[in-house]
């Protein structure tokens, strides 16, 4: 049923202790066990590193339809399974996790716009059926289930930013309607099964190995144009804002989540929290700052702005701050440096073998 990868001896909460843990001299594992689901994607590879980091014994459930096998951590174990599907619904229901951290999705708004159906069938169907496996397990309650949402499209155009967590929600695509109803789900599996689940609305995040169709693709899209020597193409006039946020941030914060004692839950919005750095940044300066730090000056063209696209969007993350003890560390203009050092590394790569 599974590759080999994934065929180790399952982990039950009452054998648990007897997993080998070699750094351990009374051979009993204590290590926390966490399952990432879209490990194998940008923000999941990153997540698996810092969890590992930090002696989590770390399960990966990726289907690889944007994810791939070399973005796995090799400590890692990954079931190349479909969240849709009974297997995955095995591992959630037999893996004795203390945590998971639910990424998997169909992440592109356009496709979503494209395919409604496709899109809720993984990113709501898919996600039920995660929940619905831990619900009927003895560690229900036990285990936090974290849960990857949106501040970038969660708020829409109607309210001011920087956007807090109780303003009204106004999706305007079926992704941000799809992780408004996640939300929805997760607040009613806490209040009538006593599930401990949390919405973490990340913003636009970006680094290495991201790719090109995310919400803050942006970055991989400017700096892959540049490595290429083509023009950045702007739509509108280029000051329209988002929030970047680092993709090692989003771990450390969901890390965070992931290990702090929580209110209980009693609206919507009490589990849920945006994850950004509360500034704007217009597409005009990610495109400088990128030039800048690529050294090159290739050409910045305008084309017209693209419907229904929002103008401003960046969050409050006083929250975050507050309850999970959680501040953005990378700056801006080092975060894109390092984005465009990396995928400059991986250019100079597939050229020597080209
Ligand atoms: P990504 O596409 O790199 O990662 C998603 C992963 O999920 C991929 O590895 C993919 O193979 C896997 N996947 C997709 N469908 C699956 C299925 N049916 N079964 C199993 N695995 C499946 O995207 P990302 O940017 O890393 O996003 C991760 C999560 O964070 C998503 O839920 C996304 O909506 C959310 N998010 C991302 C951003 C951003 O700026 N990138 C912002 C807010 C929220």
């Amino acid at each position: 049923m599974f590759e080999a990868q994934s065929s180790i001896p399952r982990a039950t909460h009452s054998n648990r202790a007897n997993l080998s843990n070699s750094s351990n001299p009374s051979n009993v594992s204590l290590a926390k066990r966490l399952l990432v689901t879209g490990g194998a994607g940008f923000i999941g590879s990153h997540m698996c590193e810092y969890f590992l980091e930090r002696g989590w014994a770390v399960e990966i459930i990726d289907d690889l339809s944007t994810g791939k096998r070399e973005n796995v951590p090799s400590a890692a174990v990954l079931h190349p399974v479909d969240i849709r599907t009974a297997d995955a619904a095995h591992i959630v229901a037999h893996g004795a996790y203390d945590v998971i951290v639910h990424l998997a999705a169909q992440m592109d708004v356009r496709k979503s716009v494209a395919n409604p159906v496709h899109d809720a069938s993984i990113n709501i169907v898919g996600t039920l059926n995660l929940i619905e496996a831990l619900r009927g397990t003895s560690r229900a309650r036990e285990c936090r289930f974290i849960f990857a949402s949106t501040g970038g499209v969660l708020y829409g155009d109607f309210v001011t930013p920087p956007n807090k967590e109780t303003y009204p929600k106004d999706p305007e695509s079926p992704y941000a309607i799809s992780k408004l109803s996640v939300e929805y789900y997760l607040a009613y599996y806490d209040r009538v099964h006593g599930l401990d689940t949390v919405g973490l609305r990340y913003g636009n995040v970006y680094g290495p190995r991201q790719d090109p169709h995310g919400e803050a693709g942006v970055v991989a899209i400017f700096c892959g144009r540049i490595l290429d020597g083509r023009p950045l193409t702007v739509f509108g006039d280029g000051e329209q804002t988002r929030d970047y946020v680092y993709v090692r941030d989003v771990a450390a914060a969901t890390h965070l989540a992931a290990t702090k004692t929580l209110p209980r839950r009693e609206k919507l919005d009490s589990r849920g929290f945006n994850v950004g750095t509360g500034v704007g940044t217009s597409v005009n300066y990610l495109a400088r700052t990128l030039l800048d730090a690529s050294g090159t000056k290739a050409p910045i063209e305008y084309a017209p702005a693209r419907p229904g696209e929002q103008q401003h969007s960046f969050l409050d993350a006083t929250k975050a701050k507050e309850v999970l003890g959680w501040t953005p560390a990378m700056s801006l203009p080092d975060g894109l440096n390092a984005s465009y050092e990396w995928f400059a590394a991986r250019h100079r790569a597939r050229a020597v073998t080209a």
